[in-house]
This record gives structure tokens, C-alpha cells and sequence, in this order.
């Protein structure tokens, strides 16, 4: 999953960029409007953590622009007062608002919830073979018992057991699970995809030799 996160206050955004990466999610970083509104245009992030007061180009500007073109999950950040904001951002076609300060854990299921209402998933829970995936609880499970994946390891099981039964792309693999700053590590792919086998079972992930990989 690749975040693309909008704010010009530094210090909240390099927080904010590490404790999602930490998630497992590979994380972009934009400090004001423009370079936002270009990024969320160029790649296809999975959400899009937005603040409102921007400079270059304010937050509900580049919703309103994203819109016309996209429709990315949309989470804004707003000031504790600002139920006007608020409406704005609903009004242009956010998905959520989350209102600062605010708890990492509540924007964490905030971001599961928008992700998973734009997704192609039902439910919250994926069941390939013996392999249970719980993408609220971020849990997998092989015969019943818990297995114990990094973040990035979850994040690539995740992926593809959404898109199961399709072929994923190496780049788009990339592009979903690494950010801007990562993507020169060309075998680090291969790594994670090696030890998620390690854990689940060689079959799970199939690899379709210079095309990509699948889970059936
Ligand atoms: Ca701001």
C-alpha cells in the first residue's frame, strides 16, 4: 500500500511518514499544494493524507482538482474548530476528515477504513486455502495459527491476496510497496517475496518469471 501524505509543517510530516512506514506502508511526502496535487496526479496511491491550510495551493484546492481526474481516497487534516473546514473538505469530495492533534491509531483505522471501502474487498478478512488474512486486525494466520510478518512482509501478502488471482506486476508491486526515496533497491523485492514463502508455504506466492507474481 502507497501513501502519499500533504503537509507543510515538517516536523508532523516526518513523524507522521515514519509511524506509516512502520505500518508497512510505503510512504511519499509532499510539503505543499503544488508538488501534492502533481504527485497525486502522477502515481496511484492507495490514500492520500491531506492537510488544509497549504502553501502554493490549499488542501481543498487540491482536492478539488484531484477530483476531476481521480478519485483517491481522500483523508483531510483539519484545525480543532474548523467544522466549516470540515464541510469543505466533504463537500469536494474527501472520504474522511481527521481532526488535529490527533491519535495515530485513529488515523491508522481511519486510512484501513477508506482503503477498504475503495477497495475491491467485501470484508475484512481474505481466505486462500489454510491462509487467513485480516486486513482490520493486519493479522495472517496459516492453519489457524498467527504468523508473525514485518510490516512490509504483511503489506506484500496484503497486496496481492486482494488482487489474488490476478498477475502483479514487479513495478506495481514497487510502486505499492516501496516510496520515492526507496526504489533503487531492485532485489529487495525478491527478499521479502523469499521470506513471506519462508513463513507461508513456497506455493503461496507464484512467480510468473519476468512478468510479476500471483497468489491463485
Ligand atoms: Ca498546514
Amino acid at each position: 500500500m502507497r501513501l502519499l501524505i500533504i503537509e507543510d509543517e515538517p516536523d508532523l510530516l516526518d513523524s507522521l511518514a515514519q509511524a506509516l512506514r512502520e505500518e508497512g506502508y510505503a510512504v511519499d511526502t509532499a510539503e505543499d499544494g503544488m508538488d501534492g496535487l502533481d504527485k497525486a496526479l502522477t502515481w496511484d496511491y492507495n490514500a492520500i493524507i491531506l492537510d488544509g491550510m497549504l502553501p502554493r495551493l490549499d488542501g481543498w484546492a487540491v482536492l478539488e482538482r484531484l477530483r476531476l481526474r481521480k478519485s483517491t481516497p481522500v483523508i483531510m487534516l483539519t484545525a480543532r474548530d474548523g467544522s466549516r473546514d470540515r464541510v469543505r473538505g466533504l463537500d469536494h469530495g474527501a472520504d474522511d476528515y481527521i481532526v488535529k492533534p490527533f491519535d495515530l491509531a485513529e488515523l491508522f483505522a481511519r486510512l484501513r477504513a477508506v482503503i477498504r471501502r475503495t477497495g475491491t474487498q467485501d470484508s475484512t478478512r481474505i481466505k486462500i486455502d489454510n491462509i487467513q488474512i485480516d486486513t482490520a486486525a493486519r493479522l495472517v494466520h496459516l492453519d489457524g495459527a498467527m504468523i508473525s510478518l514485518t510490516a512490509r512482509e504483511y503489506a506484500l501478502v496484503e497486496y496481492l491476496a486482494v488482487h489474488r488471482g490476478r498477475l502483479i506486476t514487479r513495478t506495481t508491486l514497487y510502486e505499492h510497496l516501496f516510496d520515492e526515496n526507496e526504489s533503487t533497491l531492485s532485489n529487495l523485492l525478491d527478499v521479502h517475496v523469499s521470506n513471506v514463502r519462508k513463513k507461508l508455504g513456497h506455493d503461496f506466492i507464484q512467480t510468473r518469471r519476468g512478468h510479476g507474481y500471483c497468489i491463485a
